[in-house]
């Protein structure tokens, strides 16, 4: 599948020429005009990478960078600067930005930063977890919040309400290993006639529904003596 990429910038010219550019290359783009546009998008849609201006109408650059971070999105961010913005770089990488290109900018050098993030983020396994405002998306998978509901590629899959309550505390811990005490602690709140064996019971069957392999769990895996950990 073609990795997506959001351009929030609003020199119009500049924008189809590097989106032109970008689709020759094989990426998906996608465009924001201003800043809040911008945050439409990148809250509401998982893109791979965000190139982002930070002079923008509306919203600016650096305010956006850490909206997307605050709401615990981990897309990588490669910011666009003007020369003369020598201390917004700094800010923008200290707000969370991966990276910076000065404009005017040679193609051939944004396009070897772009291809350097989206390998890093795949290489540290950076989670393929991205979250909405209500929502957290793996891979087909999408946990609505709101609606208490997981679909598949937009089909339904039947949870138990304790199921659920499951999964969205491993897609609000990814990465981290959660003891059973701390999970009968925190999703079932030490009601009585809960013992650890309920959660190894849970587990199973949230990998029946989700793992493409139940007995080889890619997504929910044992840690040996210590717990689970959500690898999504
Ligand atoms: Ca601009």
């Amino acid at each position: 599948m073609n990795e997506t990429i959001l351009i929030v910038e609003d020199e119009q010219e500049l924008c189809m020429t590097l989106g032109d550019r970008l689709r020759s290359e094989g990426y998906a783009v996608d465009f924001a005009a201003d800043g809040d546009a911008g945050w439409e998008k990148a809250s509401q849609l998982p893109f791979d990478l965000i190139i982002l201006d930070i002079m923008l109408p509306a919203r600016s650059g650096l305010d956006l960078c850490t909206d997307i971070r605050r709401a615990g999105l981990a897309t990588p961010i490669l910011l666009l600067t003007a020369r003369s913005q020598t201390v917004e770089k700094v800010i923008g990488l200290r707000l969370g930005a991966d990276d910076y290109v000065t404009k005017p900018f040679d193609t051939l050098e944004l396009l070897a930063r772009i291809g350097a993030l989206l390998r890093r983020s795949t290489t540290m396994s950076d989670f393929s977890l991205s979250r909405g405002p209500d929502s957290y998306q793996f891979g087909p998978l999408l946990l609505d919040l709101r609606r208490t509901q997981l679909t598949r590629n937009g089909e339904p899959v039947a949870l138990t309400a304790q199921e659920f309550q499951l999964l969205r505390y491993f897609a609000e811990h990814p990465g981290v290993t959660l003891s059973r005490d701390q999970l009968l602690r925190e999703v079932w709140g030490h009601k009585v006639g809960t013992f650890t064996r309920t959660v190894d019971v849970h587990v199973a069957s949230l990998r029946q529904k989700l793992e493409v392999s139940p007995k080889k769990p890619e997504m929910i895996i044992t840690v040996p003596g210590l717990g689970y950990r959500f690898q999504p």
